[in-house]
């Protein structure tokens, strides 16, 4: 295990923004990540963790502290009961559950994470998500190895308890339950997910994915409903697509500095020539909150994390 200084991160963020951490350290396995955790404890150092860098928005202007690439990538299987860490992608993992004959993550490579990230955040997509086949999931806590049982995980939709303010955990893995099933048919629709995916969000570009939540409420205004009569269908399940009221707010295609509201998935903020700058980033979630704001009336939250925001003493 290697503590590296002034490490620029921008290449471990899928946008390319970000300046570097004081400290750096990629982890391969549990034993590396208690020795950089007792590094940053002696030091008094904060800690952030990047999995696959997919959700994170990252300052240009330095980050203090210790920065703890998740690289431990192992995999174990038991009968049907698999046992992924937290660095192992998504893609990696299914593609390990179909060798074994195993079934029921087809939805997974169409999301780019890693497993500590999409658990935290209980990633999903064509109506899976991260919890659905999670039984536990084992973290670092006060300098010590617990296993949690999913139950006591609150997870709802994109939440878990681990993106409570207070929460320090570091995901070291899942335990899953998965089926037998017929791998070439999920094979199959691993590949039409992908498909999907890519014919409706950006591909090939620097992003962060959704930049914010869903709009979890509803817009009532009659003279706004008769404008946008999908309103009325959102509605009846008290969630709106942000990436609808950005689009309907006129913002796709709008570009500040270096960064641009996507042409083809409103909610996704795109670096075309990987050169723009943190400011760039706030500049254009200022410009889309206010906009929707004075359109629609809601006030709309980000998703991706600030991770100079996520360093904690752990
Ligand atoms: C093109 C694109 C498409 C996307 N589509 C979807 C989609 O369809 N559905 C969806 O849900 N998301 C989607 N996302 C968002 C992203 O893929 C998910 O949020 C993903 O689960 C983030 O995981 P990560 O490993 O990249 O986490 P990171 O971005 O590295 O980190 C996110 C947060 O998790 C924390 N974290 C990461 N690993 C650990 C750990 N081991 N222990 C503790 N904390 C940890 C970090 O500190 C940070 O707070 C998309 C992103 C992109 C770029």
């Amino acid at each position: 295990m290697e503590i590296q200084e002034n490490v620029i991160l921008k290449p471990f963020s899928t946008f390319k923004i970000g300046g570097a951490a004081q400290y750096f350290s990629k982890i391969k396995s549990t034993e590396d990540l208690v020795e950089a955790l007792r590094f940053a404890q002696e030091k008094d150092l904060p800690v952030g963790i990047i999995g696959a860098g997919c959700n994170l928005i990252i300052t240009d202007e330095g980050i203090p502290g210790l920065v703890i690439k998740m690289e431990n990538q192992g995999i174990a299987f038991d009968s049907q009961v698999v046992r992924a860490e937290a660095g192992l992608s998504f893609a990696a993992f299914t593609a390990r559950a179909h060798q074994q004959g195993l079934t029921g993550v087809e939805w997974m490579p169409s999301v780019p994470s890693s497993i500590g990230g999409g658990i935290r955040g209980n990633a999903g997509a064509f109506g899976g998500e991260t919890k659905d086949l999670l039984k536990a999931v084992q973290v670092y806590r006060n300098d010590r190895i617990e296993e949690i049982d999913v139950t006591d995980l609150e997870f709802q939709y994109r939440y878990s308890t681990f993106k409570a303010k207070d929460n320090t955990d570091v995901i070291l893995g899942g335990v899953f339950e998965l089926q037998e099933g017929s791998v070439d048919d999920a094979r199959g629709e691993v590949r039409e997910f992908i498909q999907k995916k890519q014919a409706n969000q950006p591909t090939g570009v620097a992003c962060s994915g959704c930049i914010f939540q869903n709009y979890e409420g509803q817009i009532l205004d009659e003279n706004l409903i008769a404008e946008f009569p999908e309103l009325a269908m959102f509605n009846e399940k008290s969630l709106i697509p942000t990436g609808y009221l950005i689009e309907r707010a006129g913002l796709k295609g709008t570009k500040v500095g270096g960064v641009q509201v996507s042409d083809k998935h409103a909610n996704y903020i795109i670096n075309p020539g990987n050169d723009a700058r943190y400011q760039d980033v706030l500049d254009m979630i200022a410009k889309i909150k206010a906009t929707v704001k004075d359109r629609f009336g809601v006030d709309i939250k980000e998703e991706a994390v600030y991770l100079h925001q996520q360093m904690k003493n752990r």
